[in-house]
């Protein structure tokens, strides 16, 4: 259920219903609208009648059902759209926010090349993954924590924010100290112990969508998160797998407009993967913004062809600055700049 305050309700008024929501067995949510605030009850459905009289309370306007199986998620929460604050960068707003990088953290010279290169292009957020999760286990695992205090120095350097991978529940403490966004990466999308980690560390989190996840299963894994108190989550549509073999992933644009009508959470676009090919990463990038995303990651590697992951879908330092100056006009087109 949802208790919605009437505009300009004193704090007291909402402190008391927040106490009347927990001594009733629920979890308060307050989420705070341009206009009101509204208060999340979250919490066992069955006796949720309880809960309607609350209408009586000082301060309360309505008090309504979330029908959407995810509840802070939905758009029936929050009507606006949220904006995730990393430090000064702001995700989900008017500006188009691009994180890139390699796949995997692999040395000092590549993280520095390729951190200034992708700062000079105008990317805000460098990625590369010190944690890999890899379908073979005698691939490249990673250079775990090396690989962190390399992102660190390539941040000290340029400024950037950082975002890698956590992959297992007992390191997400160890990559928060590191790490602006922590990246919960496609094959983890339903690994709810890792998602109640990364809501209760309360870091950012950029939750890509899984290869057969539908968006309903995807949004209520984000809700995981959410439901720990963190609310800092960006959504990445990075492809699904379908009967189609040309490309690694099929990258399902589709989920950006379903993903922004059901949910207020910034949606981003990650057509590396979604591709697997670094010539279709380009038409893709710009399709994204062109449909409505609020942001891309892409992988970018000073020397793809010595990549040690993923060398085959990264794109080159000068092609990556190239599809920069390409999709200026693109965001422009539909009222964003980048
Ligand atoms: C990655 O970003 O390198 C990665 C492994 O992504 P995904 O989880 O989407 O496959
Ligand atoms: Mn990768």
């Amino acid at each position: 259920m949802i208790i919605v305050m009437k505009t300009g309700a004193p704090e007291s008024q909402i402190r008391e219903v927040i106490q009347r929501v927990e001594a009733l067995g629920y979890q308060a949510h307050v989420i705070q609208g341009t206009q009101r605030t509204v208060i999340g009850a979250i919490g066992d459905e069955r006796s949720k009648d309880r809960l309607q009289s609350l209408e009586l309370m000082a301060g309360v306007e309505t008090v309504l059902p979330i029908l959407q199986p995810f509840k802070l998620a939905s758009r029936e929460v929050k009507g606006g759209k949220s904006v995730v604050k990393v430090g000064d960068l702001e995700i989900g707003g008017q500006a188009v926010v691009v994180m890139a990088g390699p796949c995997s953290v692999e040395s000092e010279a590549q993280m520095l090349q390729t951190a200034q290169a992708v700062k000079a292009a105008g990317a805000k957020v460098l990625r590369g993954g010190a944690f890999k999760p890899r379908t073979s286990p005698y691939a490249f695992q990673g250079m775990a924590e090396e690989g962190l205090k390399l992102l660190d120095v390539a941040r000290s350097a340029t400024g950037l924010k950082i975002v890698t991978e956590v992959v297992n529940p007992a390191d997400a403490e160890l990559v928060a100290e590191y790490a602006d966004i922590l990246q919960i990466g496609a094959r983890n999308v339903q690994n709810f112990a890792l998602l109640k980690r990364v809501g209760e560390v309360g870091k950012p989190v950029l939750l890509k969508r899984g290869i057969a996840t539908t968006i309903k299963e995807y949004l209520m894994a984000a809700e995981y998160i959410l439901a720990e108190g963190n609310y800092n989550v960006i959504l990445c549509e990075r492809g699904i797998r379908t009967f189609e073999t040309s490309t690694r992933f099929t990258l399902d644009l589709n989920a950006i407009p379903v993903l922004s009508k059901l949910t207020h959470l910034p949606v981003f676009v990650d057509p590396s993967h979604g591709t697997g090919h670094w010539e279709y990463v380009s038409p893709m990038a710009k399709a994204a913004i062109a449909c409505g995303a609020d942001g891309l990651i892409i992988e970018v590697h000073p020397n793809p062809e010595e990549a040690q992951s993923d060398g085959l879908q990264s794109l080159k330092l000068e092609k990556f600055q190239q599809l920069m100056d390409e999709l200026r006009p693109v965001a422009e087109a539909v009222g964003r700049r980048l």
